[in-house]
């Protein structure tokens, strides 16, 4: 099984769409979610048709009775209704039953871990999918984030007024393949179809207009609720990249929340009152808390009456009483964005822009802590909520072909495949901007060949074993034919979200094949850095190694098809031309064990010239019974 290059065809991107279609983009959030409109490339965020809020809390309620109701009034039954109230359920996406078992006691929900399939499901189910228990029903984390887009969808119906069926929807940077095809299955469910998934700080930086301004190096500091997450952007002729990223997925507001009830339950008990508080109160406690921090934004203290216990006591929050509270997880933000840029081999001093997203960096300390870390004021005039749906919206804009300026994704590493000799033929080359297709044909090697191993491979270099291998699979049931006969298309298609899929087609059987694969999983920056590195070191041996195996592959297959030749026309041959040809062959194979293409060239030549009378004697053969039975006049044409 082997494959050999025919012919390139050259690229088809693929289709545009012909008509325009409304595109929103979407905040899909752990806590909250915002859907907002691009036109002109001036972006609002989507409210309510009588005005309010934005923010959509990212939480369902299931009633009884089967109605779903999400939002703000879902929120508001959290503490009545517990049991029936889906929150965070982000956390979840994508994620196995082990790796949900280490957040399941966090969650106000209880998380079905149903026991292991065995025998023949085992194999068929794939990973296993969480499910929770909500009241009466038994949802996966894929129906719940439908339920939430399906509420972002009828608002954004509501105030544009007509039908909203496309969306941008964003996903945090280190979102897994799992956590992306999970939330574009949410997306499905909900009747929208995505048109990219674009990385959250991505979106933030577009919402700045920074792929309009100057190359380079860009932070991108998000703290919401309850996460806090760092991430470093390239920015190379219009095109971000996610270069690194980190965070702590149990550091965000509401520990700032905690640290005031903490405070005010100190400042009791040293007033000799009881500090142990029931769960309701623990609860009232922590919204008194987040009233305060909220106010402290805009002044310099708070005023407050605190009666839990039968006991009143007043308390007066400054805002330097509460950065003081709050110094330490400050701190800790800092020195991860610190190991994040160490880890880049990056200084502050090399970050062109600093955007800051989530509600808890409207807190001074924080921006001053995050000020002072880069040596300049970081860009926060939208609004820390929605700067992330309005990137999305201007990305869905460009998607759409209101604007020229499209965001383009590429692919880092070439792709391609593996042919005779473990050659790679690169397919698709790297920094191509995606989403692209790209075929090529391929033939057989050997007459009768009946299958064939695709065998796809990522990386730089000229040879399989020094690239990386991403799929395997055999087009199969290929119908005997000369080497050379058969046609097989192989095709690479890769969308925008970077999935890949290849298919080959046999043409004339119409048999396929095709496997998907996600090429960026699982390799980060350093290996990609290195691969690069290698194949610019190892470029020159690279190509004279491909050069010799394409040599030796070609004499082979010269051998072949005059021996094939010798066995179904030996009567032709007499004692001479044998005896030439078998010396011819000798000599051949014996340079085909040294290193010296030019030899194995030159004595492939020399086997043509050798067997040049017998192929003639064929061909003389062939044509005389081709006109057998036939008149002149009907083969002159
Ligand atoms: P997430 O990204 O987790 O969905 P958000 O980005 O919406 O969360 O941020 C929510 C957090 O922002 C909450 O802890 C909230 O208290 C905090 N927050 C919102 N407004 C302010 C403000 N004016 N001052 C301080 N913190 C705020
Ligand atoms: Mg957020």
């Amino acid at each position: 099984m082997a494959l050999l290059t025919i012919h390139e065809p050259g690229q088809t991107p693929l289709p545009h769409e012909e008509e325009r279609k409304l595109a929103v983009g979407i905040d899909l959030g752990t806590t909250n979610s915002v859907v907002a409109m691009s036109r002109d490339e001036k972006s609002e965020v989507l409210r309510n048709p009588d005005g309010g809020s934005a923010i959509v809390p990212s939480v369902v309620h299931y009633a009884s009775d089967g109605t779903v109701t999400v939002g703000e009034a879902a929120r508001d039954l959290i503490d009545s209704q517990a049991s029936q109230v889906v929150s965070s359920v982000k956390r979840l996406m994508g994620r196995g039953l082990e790796d949900v078992k280490s957040v399941a006691g966090t969650l106000p929900y209880h998380v079905e871990i149903p026991d292991a399939p065995t025998g023949d499901d085992a194999a068929s189910a794939g990973p296993q999918m969480v499910r929770l228990n909500v009241g009466n029903r038994v949802l996966t984390p894929v129906e719940v984030s439908a339920d939430i887009l399906r509420a972002l969808k009828a608002r954004a119906e509501a105030a544009l007024e007509q039908d909203v069926d496309h969306a941008v929807i964003t996903v945090p940077a280190y979102f897994d393949d799992a956590a992306r095809t999970a939330t574009k299955d949410a997306a499905k469910l909900a009747g929208i179809e995505v048109l990219r998934l674009v990385n959250e700080p991505t979106a933030a930086a577009l919402a700045y207009g920074l792929d309009n301004g100057a190359e380079g190096l860009y932070a991108v500091y998000d703290l919401g609720g309850g996460t806090f997450d760092i991430s470093l952007l390239k920015m190379q002729k219009g095109v971000f990249q996610v270069k690194s990223t980190g965070g702590d997925a149990a550091l965000g507001g509401d520990d700032f929340d905690h640290a005031i009830v903490e405070n005010i339950l100190a400042a009791r008990k040293a007033d000799g009152i009881d500090d142990t508080i029931d769960a309701s109160a623990a609860k009232r406690l922590l919204k008194v808390a987040r009233a305060i921090k909220e106010a402290l934004t805009a002044r310099d203290q708070v005023d407050v009456a605190v009666d839990i216990n039968d006991s009143e006591t007043t308390h007066s929050i400054t805002r330097a009483g509460f950065d003081a509270m709050i110094v330490k997880m400050v701190e800790r933000t800092v020195s991860i964005t610190e190991q994040v840029l160490d880890d880049a081999d990056v200084l502050p001093e090399d970050i062109k822009g600093v955007v800051l997203v989530g509600g808890s960096t409207r807190v001074p300390a924080v921006r001053a802590a995050v000020a002072s870390l880069f040596g300049q004021e970081p860009l926060s005039n939208i609004d820390p909520d929605e700067v992330v749906a309005v990137g999305a919206a201007l990305q869905a804009e460009a998607l759409t072909g209101g604007s020229d300026n499209l965001l383009l994704d590429v692919i880092p590493l070439s792709l391609g495949l593996e042919t005779m000799g473990g050659i790679v033929e690169k397919v698709v080359d790297r920094n191509t901007p995606i989403p692209v297709a790209k075929g090529q044909e391929f033939t057989t090697y050997q007459d009768g060949q009946n299958a064939m191993m695709i065998h796809v491979v990522q990386g730089e270099r000229e040879m399989v074993d020094q690239c990386r291998s991403l799929a395997r699979f055999v087009l199969s049931g290929i119908p005997p034919m000369a080497a050379g006969a058969a046609r097989i298309r192989v095709e690479f298609q890769v969308d925008a979200d970077g999935l890949l899929t290849v298919s080959a087609r046999e043409e004339t059987t119409g048999i396929e094949q095709e496997v998907a694969v996600k090429p960026t999983y699982g390799i980060n920056e350093i290996d990609m850095a290195n691969m690069l590195r290698d194949s610019m070191v190892n470029a020159r041996g690279d190509m004279e190694l491909r050069l010799l195996t394409e040599a030796r592959v070609e004499a082979r297959r010269n051998i072949l098809a005059v021996q094939a030749a010798m066995k179904a026309d030996a009567e032709l041959l007499d004692e001479g031309d044998k005896n030439t040809i078998a010396a011819a062959i000798a000599e051949l194979e014996a340079a085909m064990q040294g290193d010296d293409r030019q030899i194995i060239n030159d004595l492939a030549e020399a086997l043509e010239t050798a067997s040049r009378p017998f192929a003639e004697k064929r061909m003389d053969r062939g044509i005389r019974r081709a006109l057998a039975g036939q008149n002149v006049n009907s083969v002159r044409t």
